[in-house]
């Protein structure tokens, strides 16, 4: 039983996040200095110190200590906020702004918005979003963390699409699982071991699969055994559980017998190993007990070691680079005040190692406005951003399903992630929504206001009607693969700059045909599932939406995917690539860039799960990087 003793390994050391000011932080000397506090950060950051490395954490976010009473703290902002999207929890920051959903709107080609952080000129808009407080994007992800195919690895070999990775499944297969170790994931090995993916023999996952929904259960009955035909292959679908990095029931044979102990909140005696899910659907944007994985746990854990010091408000603003050899000398930051004012002060900090772990966008950002891509022999920072489109679809069943239990998604099709017909079309995955039409209409409050408003019910009957219609919600997400596309950019612009005078991302992104051609059999699909449900198609497309796109003369309405990938690519060689496949810069020898931003393609899997192993992978990478340059030089006589 972990408990508030000292040893427990979720209490963060009383003041760690701010113990550290910005200006102690310049004057020392790190072997490492971590750029952001999220995920990929906090790993990197945690296996570094591991192996005896001084490592600072730049994070540009506020984060007094992720303690339990700041989380609380989120806690009370969402239940407080009017709407709640995925940002409700966190606080407005003009010094540090990330995008919100409820920012995105139509925009006129050549009047671009810049009053969000984003700034988005084309006529597609995205309403993708990532957060920008301590512990990053994974304060309020969904939690869902599947594996990539084998041949997610060699699209282009296998079907001439997309962009091979410079390593394969098997390569990464090691770190995958001390990925899922990390986030203590929740699955079982003989419902994921389908399209070629393996696990070692005797490997089970730390605990088991989250029961599936009575939905679930209730798609199932009409979906299982279903075949469609696609390139001259038959498929066979079934419904299936989700891996997912929340606490349930632990595994006694994980680790050949030695159990797995979940991690609970940070900061607080356990009232029960571990803060089991309780599926309550809240997980986005923010997991009232912490039975979800946020990188917290990580930094957690990190902080604990004594080896690793983190400076929040601090924005790296600069990379300094010696010209002369390309290295990186430094990073810059701007320290501010406070959330009210605009004032900072301006630091430098200096580390053997760089490693940015600030997110697909912001790593990319923080790189052009360095003046970068001038020494980039690909030229790609930037390019290739990747995103997940979804198309969602919703339906009302025939009869009550249980809608609003379980966490966000429990199960899901996965058939058509993977076969021969990505040669011509995306492959996708298919999420059964616990939450009902949220995502897609604002539901239950939408619901609500058209009970009341439009059709006058009240009382009994406003309460019989609302039940009866939301647990009779069902709304399938299908997560459609993006290829990468050295279009789709993020760019910086000196018109548009953010309160402290950094430059904003300028965001360009197309669905390609490619994906949309992929979109257009999910459209069909869920046509022929509600159909066999006997469950009413309530699916709209509006033209006139920030997310319309047209394809073969019908109008979609794609949805962002909250999966940011590719913006500084990995590869073979420094032509086609901004990283290798150690996630090293190929243009700067003491740089590492971490995270999504590396990936070559996203495939059908959400991203984080294989981010997590590659940054473990890095990290040792890092760790030998360093001890070399630690070591005495040779002296030949
Ligand atoms: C709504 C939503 C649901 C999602 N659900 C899933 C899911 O179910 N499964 C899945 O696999 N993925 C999911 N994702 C994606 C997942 O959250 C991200 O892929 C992952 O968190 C990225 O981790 P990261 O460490 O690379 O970046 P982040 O977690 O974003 O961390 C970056 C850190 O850098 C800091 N930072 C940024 N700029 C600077 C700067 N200039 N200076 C200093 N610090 C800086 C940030 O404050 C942050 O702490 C979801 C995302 C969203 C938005
Ligand atoms: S369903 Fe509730 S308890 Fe479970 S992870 Fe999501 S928010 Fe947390």
């Amino acid at each position: 039983m972990t408990s508030y003793d000292g040893t427990d390994q979720t209490i963060f050391p009383a003041g760690a996040a701010t113990r550290t000011s910005a200006a102690e932080a310049a004057q020392g000397e790190w072997d490492a200095v971590v750029v952001g506090g999220g995920m990929a950060g906090s790993i990197v950051a945690e296996q570094l110190s591991q192996a005896g490395h001084k490592v600072l954490i730049l994070e540009a976010g506020p984060g007094k200590d992720l303690d339990l009473a700041e989380y609380e703290s989120y806690l009370s902002r969402f239940y407080g906020a009017v709407i709640k999207d995925n940002q409700s929890p966190y606080p407005f920051n003009p010094n540090a702004r990330m995008p919100r959903s409820t920012d995105t709107m139509p925009v006129h080609p050549g009047t671009p918005r810049d009053d969000f952080y984003l700034v988005q000129e084309d006529k597609y808009c995205t309403d993708t979003t990532f957060t920008r407080v301590l512990g990053g994007t994974s304060m309020h992800w969904e939690g869902k963390a599947l594996r990539m195919l084998p041949e997610d690895f060699d699209l282009q070999t296998k079907y001439g699409q997309g962009l091979n990775w410079p390593l394969s499944y098997d390569d990464l297969e090691p770190y995958y699982r001390q990925a899922e170790a990390e986030l203590g994931v929740a699955a079982e090995v003989e419902d994921q071991a389908y399209l070629g993916m393996h696990f070692p023999k005797g490997y089970v996952f730390p605990m088991h699969r989250m029961p599936p929904s009575y939905l679930d259960q209730t798609v199932a009955r009409g979906v299982d055994g279903m075949r469609v035909n696609l390139a001259d292959d038959d498929y066979t679908l079934r419904v299936r559980s989700f891996p997912q990095a929340r606490n349930g029931v632990p595994n006694a044979a994980y680790d050949g017998g030695k159990g797995f102990v979940p991690v609970g909140a940070v900061s607080t005696s356990q009232v029960e190993e571990g803060e089991r899910c309780q599926g309550n659907t809240n997980c986005v944007p923010i997991c009232p007990v912490q039975a979800k994985y946020h990188a917290g746990k990580t930094l957690a854990k990190a902080l604990r070691k004594g080896n690793v010091k983190i400076v929040t408000q601090a924005v790296a603003s600069k990379v300094e680079i010696d010209e002369q050899n390309q290295r990186v000398t430094g990073i810059t930051i701007k320290n501010y005040r406070s959330l009210d004012s605009d004032s900072y002060e301006t630091y430098t900090v200096k580390g053997t190692v760089y490693v940015l772990c600030a997110h697909a966008i912001e790593n990319a950002r923080l790189m052009l406005a360095s003046d970068m891509q001038r020494m980039s022999r690909s030229k790609l920072i930037g390019r290739n951003l990747m995103d997940h489109a979804y198309l969602l679809s919703w339906g009302l069943l025939p009869e009550p399903a249980g809608t609003m239990r379980g966490t966000t998604c429990t199960s899901g099709i996965t058939d058509l992630r993977g076969g021969r017909f990505r040669g011509t079309q995306a492959g996708f995955g298919v999420d059964i929504h616990n939450d009902g039409w949220g995502w897609a209409t604002g539901s239950p409050y939408t619901d609500l206001v058209e009970l009341v408003d439009k059709r006058g019910l009240r009382g009994p009957e406003l309460r019989r009607t609302l039940g009866n219609q939301i647990s009779r919600q069902l709304l399938l997400a299908f997560m459609i693969d993006l290829l990468p596309d050295r279009s789709n950019t993020v760019t910086v612009d000196d018109r548009y700059k953010d309160a402290i005078g950094n430059l904003k991302p300028v965001v360009s992104f197309k669905i390609p045909p490619y994906t949309m051609r992929g979109a257009a059999f999910a459209r069909k699909l869920a046509t022929d599932i509600f159909e066999k449900l006997g469950a009413e198609d309530r699916t709209k497309y509006d033209k006139q939406s920030y997310s319309a796109v047209e394809h073969d003369g019908q109008w979609y309405n794609i949805v962002g995917g909250n999966h940011l990938a590719g913006t500084h690519i990995m590869g073979t060689d420094p032509a086609n690539s901004v990283v290798d496949h150690t996630q090293q810069s190929w243009d700067h020898d003491n740089l590492y860039l971490v995270g999504p931003g590396s990936l070559p393609s996203i495939g059908t899997s959400n991203i984080s799960l294989t981010m997590a192993a590659l940054a473990f992978r890095s990290s040792t990478h890092i760790a030998r990087y360093l001890r070399a340059a630690k070591a005495p030089a040779t002296v030949r006589s």
